[in-house]
């Protein structure tokens, strides 16, 4: 609190100020964000946490203090934004089994320690802005704004807490944490209520979760629209996707990617026209199941290892052995089938089409879900740089900071990667992250994790 208080004084009235601090990122192609070509051999020169200036390198003048990170031979492009994601979950295999293990070993992982390795995986993966859909309150909270005041490594964070549903949550040890958690509603009066209650608590956005009634949808999002809060609709079928539309909800999830018939063109067409946007998930049954079938060798991605305590690898390598019977999976067949359909559906409908990806559930890791959503995409038609747009440009949108994030243009905050290869030529170079820096602040560097907290403590300690 005292060194957020001294650094506003510092910034607003202290003539003795240093001037901002310049980075500058040299050499490589940049993709911007826009469904423009490339500027080669580009530089992005950063002062503080915003862009000021983007061009071929030979323009553009980097002052003498500025610190440089030579991208040559690689790709440039701003941060990418997962618009699904569950940091209480990290790809355990049954949250029937997760939540109670994590309860039961509280002392020695305190939940919000769960979230904390999320979200560094999640940054770590080149995404430096995420939305949770789904998760325990206190924590969901406390992990966004530790990430927010450089406590933490992590993505710039909306969170919903758990979701305005019918169910209460499944019984148990553990349950309080559970993503399966809900607000136990039973009413458009109570809808509206629990909307309201979570807003009070300070949520960013409100999810909330089929089966629901038009009636409530309309409560949550006439609540939720009075604080200029968006609503996020979990849903699947044609009448759910329907009555959430009709009743204003503001970004339709999971639709695509259901295991249902393809929508009627009437209602997409509505969709369409109203500009409202939809994140298929379309990778997080469909294609992580055969991609697990084709290479188990997956799940011991040797970055889990890393990025997890020794017993949770444990846990979640047990909960993984027997991949092929989890419940989570039962009705992957069915998905299958109509997956290709639907996504195509939305590919080709003109509709806004968001990059999200439900990480965290089962076998799907917060180190690979976004880009194996963009792979799906790209294998169905739709343009690598269209699939950039989306995981940028398009994703700032449905983040509600459209004219900070997504792009990198003077005046935006400073949130670039650089990716080894060209993601152009194979979407699956978004895989290979090298440098990310968020607000201006790198927090990876040539493929290896930078403590910027440690560091910015350490500079704090000598000033
Ligand atoms: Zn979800």
């Amino acid at each position: 609190m005292f060194v957020a208080f001294s650094l506003v004084l510092f910034q607003s009235a202290d003539p003795r100020a240093q001037p901002p601090r310049h980075l500058a990122l040299v050499g490589g192609m940049l993709l911007d964000g826009y469904e423009t070509p490339p500027i080669h051999h580009a530089a992005v020169l950063i002062e503080g946490n915003k862009i000021v200036q983007v061009g071929p390198a030979a323009e553009v003048k980097i002052p003498a203090d500025a610190t440089v990170i030579d991208t040559s031979g690689r790709t440039m492009m701003p941060g990418m934004m997962e618009m699904h994601a569950h940091l209480a979950i990290l790809g355990h295999g049954d949250y029937g089994r997760w939540f109670p293990w994590l309860a039961e070993h509280k002392g020695q992982f305190p939940p919000e320690r769960i979230l904390e390795i999320s979200a560094k995986q999640l940054l770590m993966s080149g995404i430096t802005a995420a939305i949770d859909l789904g998760g325990p309150m206190r924590e969901s909270l406390s992990v966004r704004d530790r990430i927010a005041h450089g406590d933490i490594p992590g993505p710039r964070m909306e969170m919903s807490g758990p979701a305005i549903a019918h169910r209460a949550g499944p019984p148990g040890p553990g349950a309080s944490l559970s993503l399966l958690a809900g607000t136990g509603i039973t009413s458009p009066d109570e809808a509206a209520q629990a909307t309201e209650d979570h807003i009070k608590q300070g949520v960013d956005v409100i999810k909330c979760q089929v089966p629901l009634s038009y009636e409530e949808y309309k409560a949550i999002v006439d609540a939720a629209h009075k604080h200029g809060v968006k609503v996020h609709a979990h849903l699947y079928s044609e009448s759910e996707l329907a009555d959430a539309f009709h009743a204003g909800v503001d970004v339709l999830q999971h639709v695509g990617s259901a295991g249902v018939p393809l929508y009627s063109p009437a209602l997409v067409k509505e969709i369409v026209d109203s500009g409202r946007p939809v994140v298929p998930t379309a990778a997080h049954r469909v294609f992580v199941w055969p991609a697990t079938l084709d290479f188990p060798e997956r799940l011991q991605n040797p970055q889990l290892k890393k990025d997890f305590p020794p017993e949770i690898y444990a846990e979640v390598q047990d909960s993984l052995k027997d991949y092929r019977w989890l419940r989570y999976f039962n009705t992957t067949d069915r998905q299958m089938f109509f997956g290709d359909a639907g996504m195509k559906q939305w590919i080709t409908s003109g509709a806004v089409v968001g990059m999200g990806t439900d990480s965290g559930t089962p076998m799907n890791f917060h180190i690979d879900a976004l880009w194996r959503e963009a792979k799906a995409f790209v294998d169905h038609g739709m343009s690598p740089q269209l699939v950039i747009s989306a995981l940028t440009r398009i994703n700032s949108r449905i983040y509600g900071k459209p004219n900070d994030l997504g792009t990198i243009e003077p005046g935006k905050l400073a949130d670039v990667i650089v990716v080894d290869g060209n993601p152009l030529f194979d979407i699956v170079a978004l895989s290979h992250v090298e440098t990310v820096v968020k607000d201006g602040v790198v927090w990876k560097k040539d493929g290896v994790f930078v403590d910027a907290v440690k560091s910015r403590r350490t500079s704090q300690d000598e000033n």
